[in-house]
């Protein structure tokens, strides 16, 4: 099934070499967006002539529209195992989601130092509690606990997969430890939710976000799925038409979630995306996906860190659990030019900087770093064109440079 699946768009992309001709891409940066699969593509092909107005109109296309967006969310409770207490809000992305729910929580939230920015600074910019994560899991959680006993927090924040280095955190366990603590649990699904089934009702996890260009779909749409009773309590996210059950000039009695959070005319084809991927992706043995990522993660590790002067970065040494993510550094060269020269003489596309997790590269006492990403497309053959092409600059020197030309760095 993961072959019958690694349809994605993108496959056949050429792309121009600097030492002429084209080659076809190899996308090592599905962390950053995952390619639409071909059954996304397909359902936004099929809806895109009845887009009209949700929830407003009565004609024929606007109620295909509002039966797809309302459909929408029972394919992404379903693929997420929701809950019957837990609401299907969408959003932007899970930057969005974040945003939201940080404006819903009452109480302090405790999080982590190793967090992408979109999972650390909605909560710290309002002065709320950050651990410093500890070299080894069991310590890590050991800090958690501390922290969350020694004054009351409403919310445990954490990743479910970091972006940097695709390690897992046990969420079940740290599930248990936040409610044993009186605190709820969000889990930033954003890296988790392309490689890993998540049960919400099995693992306790309370409020749940990812982005759907991370997970297949493309950009624009998100999702926050959790309990209804803090989105229900919290001032509607944006005020505006949709998140209203009546309005007079003096003043405006709201709607519960999620339409309370939905203000505004939403994005149809994009939830409609979101819940194509998500299907698709049900359809998926779980334990199939892990395996085959598994076997190529393993393999670009391998291949990767037998090379002279690379070494991968983990956060933990005692992580249980990691998903298609590998970041490394190649000794003698700036990894804004590794990527350079993957792009220029490879047709590789990975990503390098600090991956929006700049407290993270800190600990690691790392400027910038480089980072491979698997997902369904990937094949072995992918793999060993990005570990021959590293080991290729490296059997050179350090004197092949490559500069930038995209006016970015280290984002
Ligand atoms: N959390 C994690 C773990 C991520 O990897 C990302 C994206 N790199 C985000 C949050 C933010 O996602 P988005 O930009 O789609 O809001």
């Amino acid at each position: 099934t993961c072959a019958a699946l690694a349809r994605v768009s993108g496959d056949e992309l050429p792309v121009p070499l600097v030492q002429g001709g084209t080659r076809t891409y190899a996308n090592f940066d599905y962390a950053a967006s995952a390619p639409a699969l071909a059954q996304v593509t397909d359902r936004i092909q099929r809806l895109l002539p009845y887009y009209a107005s949700v929830h407003r109109g009565a004609g024929y296309a606007s109620r295909i529209s509002t039966e797809c967006y309302e459909a929408a969310r029972g394919s992404v409770a379903r693929f997420l195992d929701a809950a019957d207490d837990q609401v299907v809000v969408f959003t932007r992305n899970t930057t969005d989601s974040l945003n939201l729910l940080a404006s819903c929580v009452p109480g302090d939230t405790v999080v982590l130092d190793i967090e992408h920015h979109a999972n650390f600074l909605p909560w710290t910019r309002h002065g709320r509690r950050v651990v410093r994560a500890a070299d080894t899991v069991a310590e890590t959680i050991r800090l958690l606990v501390a922290e969350l006993c020694s004054k009351p927090a409403a919310l445990l924040a954490v990743t479910g997969a970091s972006n940097v280095t695709g390690e897992v955190l046990p969420l079940e366990r740290l599930a248990d430890i936040a409610h044993q603590c009186g605190a709820r649990i969000l889990v930033d699904a954003a890296q988790l939710a392309p490689h890993r089934r998540i049960s919400l009702r099995e693992s306790g996890i309370d409020y749940l976000a990812f982005s759907g260009h991370k997970l297949y779909a493309p950009f624009g749409s998100g999702v926050l799925v959790g309990r209804r009773d803090w989105l229900d309590r919290a001032e509607p996210y944006l005020a505006g038409g949709g998140a209203v059950r009546a309005v007079s000039t003096e003043g405006a009695e709201w709607a519960p979630a999620p339409q309370r959070h939905e203000a505004g005319s939403p994005n149809v084809l994009g939830a409609a995306a979101i819940a194509a991927a998500c299907d698709a992706l049900a359809a998926i043995d779980p334990d199939e996906l892990a395996a085959h990522e598994r076997l190529l993660a393993d393999r670009l590790r391998d291949g990767l860190c037998a090379i002279p002067g690379v070494e991968t970065l983990r956060i933990w040494s005692d992580s249980p659990d990691s998903v298609g993510i590998v970041a490394f550094t190649v000794a003698g060269f700036a990894p804004g030019h590794v990527a350079a020269y993957l792009s220029a003489e490879h047709a590789i596309g990975v990503r390098d900087g600090r991956f929006c997790a700049h407290p993270l590269l800190a600990r690691l006492g790392l400027d910038a770093a480089l980072r491979a990403s698997i997902g369904l497309g990937t094949t072995s053959a992918d793999i060993d064109r990005l570990v021959d092409a590293v080991a290729t600059l490296v059997h050179r020197g350090p004197s092949w440079n490559y500069a930038r030309t995209d006016g970015l760095w280290n984002p």
